[in-house]
């Protein structure tokens, strides 16, 4: 394992953790401190009920590398099930991470984001701008997660939906 992935283990950089980053650093600190009541929600069961439903099963391969990237081959792409396109940039970047991580262990692949309730796909590649972004993250992340602090709540859109929007804004 390269420099840069041991960096991204000691980070326990999981694809879900990218995707909080880019929807709310807030969110992405409280989940790192253990208040992970997002497993919970109904949006993420409803998630993972839509890609065991929507996809047979036998075309699809569930992939655990190092304990922690978390990924669903389908058709030969790296797929992520989403409910709906609202948090479409923190999805594709949850996807480019997966194909940067692979990259790093010299395994190319391309992505694909599915939306089976809107009946529509997107590809995902991994581009150089966003490898340069998904690096610039990696050191975001490496210090929003040091921090003792808790990062100030900025009200978003997505706020209302946010599991913590009492906890921020009650
Ligand atoms: S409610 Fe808003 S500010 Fe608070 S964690 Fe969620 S997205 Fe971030």
């Amino acid at each position: 394992m390269n420099n840069f992935l041991e960096a991204l283990e000691s980070l326990h950089l999981t694809g879900v953790r990218v995707n909080y980053f880019f929807v709310c650093p807030r969110k992405l600190w409280l989940f790192d401190r253990g208040l992970s009541m997002e497993q919970h929600s109904e949006r993420v069961l409803l998630g993972k009920i839509l890609g065991e439903e929507s996809y047979p099963r036998e075309r699809r391969r569930h992939i655990t590398i190092d304990d922690l990237i978390s990924i669903d081959i389908l058709d030969n792409l790296v797929q992520e099930v989403k409910h709906s396109k609202a948090m479409g940039k923190a999805s594709t970047m949850q996807v480019g991470y997966y194909l940067y991580y692979l990259r790093g262990l010299g395994i190319e692949r391309e992505g694909v984001l599915l939306y089976p309730r809107l009946r529509k796909r997107k590809g995902v590649v991994l581009t150089e701008v966003m490898v340069q972004e998904i690096e610039e993250a990696v050191r975001e992340i490496g210090k929003i997660l040091k921090a003792s602090s808790l990062p100030k709540a900025e009200r978003k859109l997505y706020c209302v939906r946010c599991v913590y929007s009492e906890f921020c804004f009650g």
